[in-house]
């Protein structure tokens, strides 16, 4: 099960190597996060940066969380 994010208004979505857990905590979390990023030079995990990044481009839109097998 591959769980990711989707923009209902592009229609794209990410599928970052991570849990649903963690995906919601960012997408929760998304403001603090872009600070930390920010400041930490590389300290970010991998599925983070693509989480964040992918929130970054789509900032205002419709996201939400989902899953595929
Ligand atoms: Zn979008």
């Amino acid at each position: 099960m591959a769980n990711g994010y989707l923009c209902e208004d592009c229609e794209v979505a990410t599928w970052p190597t991570t849990t649903r857990s963690e995906l919601s905590w960012l997408k929760d979390r998304v403001h603090v996060v872009r600070e930390v990023a920010k400041h930490s030079h590389g300290g970010l995990d991998s599925w983070m940066m693509e989480g964040l990044s992918f929130l970054n481009d789509h900032a205002g839109h419709s996201v939400m969380l989902v899953s595929k097998r």
